[in-house]
Order: structure tokens, then sequence, then C-alpha cells
């Protein structure tokens, strides 16, 4: 591991004074990721800023929701009462990553900004155009089985790898920001990017912003949800493909509103609004959530070894559309 400065914050601002000040420099929350990444040498900041001091913990209610810290831990947002009665969806999605152990050092913010798990971006032999920018895309006509299905670029073909942002994109949550430049809010859909020709840039964060926390609106899909992730190993692997599904479903069994996303198809967590759609005023039956999942797929386009992701993509959206209709 290259040698580096470690700072501790006690002020936010503070943090974000070093970090937007020095290209080297790095927030660290629990490390999870970062600390990886460091010692493979896939990235070598010079300073880290230990932000876990900062008084960025709390999950609270708003006047218009929940406001969940962006250090609240990924195993407090998953156990805690509030999210769990209101926004089961998230409780899930977070249940479905990682191990107990990681979910206990992983943030919020930090889940957010993980990097992807391309084998390529991880083998400092092979070139890779997020890891050094104008080097290659190794996956492009590599081992691409993985990889993604929607929005890709012929610079990069990684998919985001957090299933927590499955369900916020889907939940329609908000990212609040501060940097040198104020306090900004980002809708979550809007936070993470498609690769096109600076696939380096994972995110519309700009240098030295530190998300302070996550907004979710009050909801009506408190019931009929589901997370369905596809894996290689029942727990402690990344997705292949998996399906956040919330549905609002009248007395007569017909739908009054869907929120649909999936994860392990793209550069971003990638949200279905035109399939949300398809299901408004339909029953709650397999014939109409075979409709949005066809509706889902287009545009879809798969690589050498990813052309099951077509098949099993909408699979999975309509099983988790089943159990969420069902629950
Ligand atoms: C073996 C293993 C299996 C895993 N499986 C899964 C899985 O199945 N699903 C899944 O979703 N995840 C999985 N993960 C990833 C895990 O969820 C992430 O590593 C974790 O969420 C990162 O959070 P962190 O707080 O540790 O981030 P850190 O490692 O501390 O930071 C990650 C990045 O975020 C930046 N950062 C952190 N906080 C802030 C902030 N507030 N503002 C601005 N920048 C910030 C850091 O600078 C860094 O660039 C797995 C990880 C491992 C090691």
């Amino acid at each position: 591991m290259n040698q580096f400065q470690y700072v501790r914050a006690t002020k936010a601002q503070a943090a974000i004074d070093v970090v937007a000040k020095d290209p080297n420099a790095k927030f660290i929350a629990g490390g999870t990721n970062l600390v990886d990444l460091m010692k493979r040498g896939v990235v070598t900041p010079q300073k880290l800023v230990d932000i876990n001091r900062l008084p960025l913990a709390k999950i609270e209610t708003t006047g218009t929701g929940l406001r969940l810290g962006a250090l609240a831990l990924n195993s407090t947002v998953a156990n805690d009462a509030q999210v769990r009665a209101q926004h089961p969806l998230l409780a899930l999605a977070l249940n479905a990553g990682a191990s107990p152990q990681l979910r206990n050092m992983a943030t919020v913010g930090g889940n957010m900004l993980q990097r992807t798990r391309c084998t390529y971006f991880y083998d400092l032999t092979m070139p890779c155009n997020k890891r050094q920018p104008g080097s290659g895309c190794g996956a492009l006509e590599g081992i691409n089985r993985m990889h993604a299905i929607f929005g890709a670029s012929s610079t990069c073909i990684a998919v985001h790898p957090s299933d927590m942002s499955v369900a916020l994109v889907a939940l329609d949550a908000t990212v609040l920001v501060s940097g040198p430049k104020g306090d900004r809010r980002i809708p979550f859909g809007d936070f993470h990017r498609l690769p096109g020709d600076t696939p380096e840039k994972d995110t519309n964060l700009e240098a030295g912003e530190l998300i302070t926390a996550v907004e979710l609106p009050a909801s009506p899909f408190t019931k009929h949800v589901h997370y369905q992730k596809v894996r290689e190993r029942a727990s402690y692997a990344f997705a292949l493909v998996s399906a956040a599904a919330a549905l609002d479903i009248d007395g007569n069994n017909t739908i009054k509103a869907a929120r649909l996303a999936l994860g392990g198809v793209a550069h971003k967590p990638w949200r279905l609004t035109a399939a949300e759609q398809v299901l408004v005023g339909k029953p709650a039956t397999e014939e109409s959530f075979r409709q949005a999942a066809t509706v889902a797929m287009q545009g879809a386009k798969a690589f050498k070894h990813n052309e099951y992701k077509l098949r099993l993509a909408p699979n999975t959206l309509v099983q988790a559309l089943k159990t969420a209709a069902a629950a």
C-alpha cells in the first residue's frame, strides 16, 4: 500500500476544505471499499480525511419523510423501526448486500460511492478507462459476463454494484451534499452517471463535496415490496441482476402506483419509469408484470458473455413483482 497521511475531521467544513483543495485527498467512512482499493493499488490517495466523528449518523423524520445521515451504518438503517415500517424495500435491499460484519461498518454515503467490481478495474495489468483514463476497456472484448446491458459506452461497460442504491432510486430519494460552493440537493436518479467518454467519473459529485444525508419522501409503498437479488452464491456476492419492486394495490387488485428499478445491469442503478407506467391501472397479475418487463427491456444490448442477462433481468423483475404483490 502507498504511504498516506491520515487526518480525523471534527467539522464538516474543515473536511470539505481539505478534500476540495487537494485532488489526492479522499474522505474515508467505513473504509470497507476504499481500503480494499488502496491495498490493491487501484486508488492511491495521499491523504485520508476520516469523517466518522462528524454528526451525520442520525435517522430522523422530517416534515416530508425520513432523513438518513450519510454515516448511518447499513445495519442500523436496515434494522431501524421507521425504515422498516415506512420503506421496507430499503431494508430488504440493504440486507441483501455483503455480510452482517460488512454492514456493521459500511455507511450510507460510502455504499453509494463504492466503486465497480469489474475485474478489469481491479487488475492493474489490464487496461481500464475507469482506473486509468485513455488506457482502453479490457471488458469490452474480454470476459464480460458480469457487465452492463443498458447505457454502456465504447469506453466502459462496468456496472454499479450497490444494492441499497437500487432501492433508493426506486423510492425517489434525494441526496444532500455540502461542498466548497455550499449545499445542494441531487435527485437520486441524477446522482450516479452513465460512463459516456468519462467513465472515471461514477457520479455527478464535484470535487470536495461531502454527502451529508439521503432523504426519502413519505411513500405508499409500505406493504407490497420486494428486492429480488440473483447471485452466484447465496450470500456475500454481488448481484448478477437484482430487481426492486414496490406496488400500491387497491382493494380490487388494481395497481395504483408502481416503482421499479434494476441493479447489476448498468453503470448506475437503473430506474424503470416506462415499465412503471405500464402497470398503473392494470390488475396485479403475472400477465401485467410480463408486459412491464417487456417494456423494461427495451434498448437492452448484450456483449459476448452476458446475453443471459437479457432473459435473467425480465424474469427477475417479474419474480420481484409477483413476490411484492403477494406480500
Ligand atoms: C466482500 C464484500 C462483499 C460485498 N458485497 C456487497 C453486496 O453484495 N452489495 C453491496 O451493495 N455492497 C457490497 N459490498 C460493498 C459494501 O457495501 C461497501 O464496501 C460499503 O457500502 C462502502 O461503505 P463504506 O462506508 O465502508 O465506504 P468507504 O470505503 O469508507 O468509502 C467508499 C467511497 O466513498 C467515499 N465516501 C464515503 N463517505 C462519503 C461521504 N459521506 N461523502 C463523500 N464521499 C464519501 C470515500 O471517499 C470512498 O471513495 C461488499 C464489500 C465487500 C468487501
